[in-house]
């Protein structure tokens, strides 16, 4: 198997950046191009050092180690498959039951389960797989923008809260993971991982604090900094909606060269003084800047070395292109890596492509890669489905890396070294060409998600059990709901989840608004715990709405649909809609709107941890 670059060349010189460079591009020619002898390798160390874990001897894999043993044996599975053995090492048995490796951890996943986070188990060595998808970014990228190595990034990156299983291990989320790990911590010199904030900022457990240290640093080298970005979309543009509310304090920190008091924690405090110095010309700029009425191209203009933005905007994050466009000033918008609790996953190789044009290389060194063919109604999913369990024919049908067909829709299920085994992550991917023998993928969509502002997902499933419950409050008033369908609305910073409800009134009692705010706070009790952490703890999700919509609008939707070709005997509500003039029309016919007067609970750690935590 190609040998992965080791980090270890100090580049003080460009010489040695450039071989570090061209070792890195050469590992991606290498394994991309012997692919499917790659797989097999991948398949083959992790059944043989995991060939007495419970799960694979159970099953009956008996030590085989070939693809097709492996395939015969073995079934394709869901979480809920696999919670029990998730749930008994939760609770603290430590016999080999996924992985011969010990599980040092567990990764919570925003895909949930019973309302609950997903937990992923993780083994030591795996923050080394992920370390190394990292080192392929930079590379790649410089191939097409040169002299990044010249300057600074800024990032703005985030901790989360973490719990403790009942058995002792940790639970958090796997970005959480990694910039706690010392391969970010104590990384080696690297000009690529040269970032504008100071790990102090990046660890720091308060997200204001960490997000006014982060911006003030950010602002402090604005001339170093020559791109800029977040994990997701959406964070990039808290960061932007953040400054514009706390430029003034930032600039008098920066007038000054002091910090505000409201940055308490030491550590931070000790690492921004030594970037902050006394600037009242950098002030009076910043200042000016913010003043302006518009903020448009606010990016440009207030760090204007800036090349491009990284963030994902691929999947439903590319809600936010037009906002990201209009602070950027259209700078391109660089969708780098495409990865996930389980496992890591790819690279996108041409980061320069348009956002709708973006796919993602699967490295195949990262896990054993197997694809489900999907067929979609095209992408119209109206109805409620749950992930089924596969037969024994649909279980044959996967493919291998080297096998899935050009233009073809599958879905991802991978074989980590972390102890999963044919295990569907829930994402449609599309061919849209290969680098050698291995695919590319467009990002299509997490199957069954309805809804999602930050990183919460949220099905139709919980949508509907959560407007079950709410529709009680409208009993006592011989109100019931005819029909209802939701918005991710993205045009409100942050970004809120809306209901539009056609309601039959029955009597007549006028209904209050309370009651529809008791609706509202209903629904978001409802919701999983991704989406109350992103409302409380993140405040990264705005207070649910509900649009109250004229009788009859429901019929208007489905006359529009209709117009639109959608088959009459077929139609039936959207329980999600997207679509600019559907959401005009429902605007259009909004009679009242309410929102949740307040947060839903939330803590951090799985409800039956609770005494723990
Ligand atoms: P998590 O396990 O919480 O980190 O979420 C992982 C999921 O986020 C993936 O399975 C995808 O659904 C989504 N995701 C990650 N990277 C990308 C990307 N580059 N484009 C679109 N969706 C992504």
């Amino acid at each position: 198997m190609p040998e992965a670059p080791k980090n270890t060349l100090k580049p003080t010189t460009d010489y040695n950046l450039e071989l570090k460079n061209k070792k890195t591009l050469q590992f991606i020619e290498d394994v991309t191009s012997n692919a499917d002898e790659v797989q097999k390798k991948v398949l083959e160390e992790i059944l043989s050092r995991n060939a007495h874990v419970e799960y694979l001897q159970t099953r009956g894999l008996n030590g085989h180690t070939d693809r097709e043993t492996f395939k015969k044996t073995m079934p394709v599975i869901t979480y809920e498959d696999i919670q029990p053995h998730i749930d008994r090492i939760a609770n603290g048995d430590t016999s080999p039951i996924l992985s011969s490796n010990p599980i040092s951890e567990f990764l919570t996943s925003s895909g949930t389960s019973g309302g609950e986070r997903k937990l992923m188990p993780t083994i030591e060595e795996e923050l080394g797989r992920r370390s190394l998808l990292y080192s392929l970014l930079m590379p790649v990228m410089s191939q097409f923008v040169p002299g990044l190595d010249k300057g600074k990034g800024m990032y703005f990156l985030f901790i989360k809260s973490e719990a403790k299983t009942p058995g002792g291990l940790v639970a958090r989320p796997v970005l959480t993971s990694y910039y706690k790990s010392t391969h970010f911590k104590d990384r080696p010199y690297d000009p690529y991982t040269n970032y504008t904030s100071p790990n102090e900022t990046i660890l720091c457990p308060d997200s204001y604090q960490s997000m006014y240290s982060q911006m003030l640093c950010g602002l402090c080298q604005h001339k170093e900094v020559l791109r800029v970005g977040a994990v997701f979309a959406s964070g990039f543009i808290r960061a932007v909606k953040f400054l514009e509310k706390h430029w003034r304090l930032l600039c008098n920190d920066i007038r000054t060269g002091t910090i505000d008091s409201q940055i308490t924690d030491q550590s931070v405090r000790e690492a921004v003084m030594k970037i902050l110095k006394p600037d009242p010309k950098l002030a009076d700029f910043i200042e000016a800047e913010c003043c302006k009425d518009s903020w448009q191209g606010i990016i440009t203009r207030l760090w204007p070395n800036t090349k491009y933005v990284d963030v994902i905007v691929t999947g439903t994050m590319s809600q936010y292109i037009p906002t990201l466009d209009y602070y950027s000033n259209g700078l391109p918008l660089v969708c780098t890596m495409y990865a996930s609790s389980e496992c890591y996953f790819g690279v996108n190789l041409n980061p320069l492509c348009k956002p709708s044009e973006v796919s993602y290389t699967l490295v195949p060194t990262m896990a054993y890669f197997e694809f489900l063919p999907v067929q979609r109604n095209n992408g119209v999913t109206s109805s409620i489905s749950v992930p089924k369990t596969l037969n024994e024919k649909e279980q044959q049908e996967l493919v291998d890396l080297v096998d899935v067909k050009l233009g073809q829709e599958y879905e991802l299920v991978v074989t980590t070294y972390s102890g999963l085994y044919r295990y569907r992550v829930g994402d449609v991917l599309r061919v849209a060409g290969f680098k050698n023998n291995a695919p590319q993928f467009n990002f299509i969509c997490r199957k069954n998600v309805v809804l999602c502002i930050d990183s919460d997902k949220t099905d139709e499933v919980e949508l509907q059990n959560a407007v079950k419950n709410a529709v009680n409050h409208l009993l006592p008033f011989g109100a019931t709901l005819a029909e209802y369908t939701s918005y991710a609305d993205t045009t409100t910073i942050p970004g809120h989840y809306v209901l539009y409800w056609e309601l039959s009134l029955n009597g007549n009692t006028p209904i209050p608004p309370s009651v529809f705010e008791d609706c509202c706070l209903t629904i978001e009790e409802s919701l999983n715990s991704v989406y109350r952490q992103g409302r409380v703890c993140d405040k990264s999700i705005g207070p649910l709405e509900i649009k109250v919509v004229e009788p009859g609008t429901f019929d208007k939707l489905m006359d529009y649909a209709i117009s639109l070709g959608a088959s009459i005997n077929q139609y039936k509500t959207p329980r999600c809609v997207k679509f600019a003039p559907i959401v005009e029309l429902l605007n259009s016919r909004a009679v009242s709107s309410y929102f949740s007067p307040k947060c839903p609970k939330w803590f951090p750690g799985h409800k039956q941890w609770s005494n723990n935590n």
